[in-house]
């Protein structure tokens, strides 16, 4: 991953990693020292659990003397920082369902989704069922068209499943290979999110029952901690099958990565970094350390 993007995102990790280099150079390692890494990692939004979880396991490795100087903390917390991520395959699925609150930055992702599997060599439909925001249907046809691949439009109002169906009846019998489903955000109370988009899920499955289905959560890292409750509401709400994290340009603190993977368990697919439809990269794990710890 990253390429251009490992740059960019090492600047945007700057103070981050600057410090924690700091940390690095001690000859020796002591409580005062994790004292100051645990600050590092609140600081950058890895949250307080996560954290403990980090820093316990490095005090029991400072007692067993196997880590003693700041070359070695650096490794077994990249060892650990590591082990808190899974690593998946992206191997794409037919059906993308979008799920996510306002302005965390879903439509956005439906469009860069659909420019990376569009340059993948597939042939791309996407669904505006956010019908609930008149301005969302307009912004996704904007980018399908500019991305040149076909939309499925629905009226403001219009129950978002049947716009749904609509487009999975496109997907069939137009012969695409993937369809990105962009849903509406509101975070209504839990039950009624929870009925809408398995609606749309049950009417999607119906038609295609034995094509690969995967939901997707856009998170705003700019939210930090609070980001992390709403991906638990929705975790609560749908069965997710990965997170986008979006804005990552704008925050600057990486942490929240490790604890949405470590508190939520589920994995983090892309991070959007940035407003550019090629910004936007597949997670991968060991990528994303070294990027914050070298
Ligand atoms: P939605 O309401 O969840 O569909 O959110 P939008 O896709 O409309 O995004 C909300 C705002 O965030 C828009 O102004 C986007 O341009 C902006 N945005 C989305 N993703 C990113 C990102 O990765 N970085 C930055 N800087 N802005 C983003």
């Amino acid at each position: 991953m990253f390429s251009g993007l490992k740059q960019k995102f090492q600047k945007i990790c700057n103070q981050f990693t600057n410090k924690a280099k700091e940390l690095f150079g001690y000859s020796v390692i002591d409580e005062k020292v994790l004292k100051e890494l645990e600050r590092l990692l609140i600081t950058a939004d890895t949250g307080v659990k996560t954290t403990r979880l980090i820093i316990n396991q490095l005090k029991n490795e400072v007692k067993q003397g196997s880590i003693k100087e700041g070359k070695e903390l650096k490794d077994a917390l990249a060892n650990q920082l590591e082990n808190l991520l899974e690593t998946v395959k992206e191997d794409a699925a037919s059906i993308y369902l979008l799920v996510g609150i306002n302005g965390s930055g879903k439509t956005t992702c439906a469009g860069k989704l659909a420019y990376r599997l569009k340059k993948q060599g597939k042939r791309v439909l996407m669904i505006a069922a956010d019908t609930f925001r008149a301005a969302a249907q307009e912004q996704l046809n904007t980018w399908a068209e500019k991305i040149g691949v076909a939309i499925e439009l629905g009226n403001p109002g219009q129950d978002p499943a049947a716009v749904v169906f609509k487009g999975m009846q496109r997907f069939k019998d137009e012969d695409f290979d993937v369809v990105i489903i962009d849903t509406a955000g509101r975070l209504q109370t839990k039950s009624n999110l929870m009925r809408e988009l398995e609606k749309i899920k049950r009417v999607a499955e119906k038609q295609v029952p034995n094509m690969k289905f995967c939901t997707l959560l856009t998170v705003d890292a700019m939210l930090g901690q609070n980001s992390l409750e709403q991906a638990r509401i929705f975790n609560e709400s749908t069965k997710l099958d990965g997170v986008i994290l979006t804005k990552m340009d704008g925050t600057g603190k990486g942490g929240i990565v490790f604890a949405i993977s470590q508190e939520l368990g589920v994995p983090i697919y892309y991070l959007s970094l940035g407003e550019q439809l090629d910004e936007f990269e597949w997670f991968v794990p060991r990528d994303f350390v070294s990027a914050i710890l070298d």
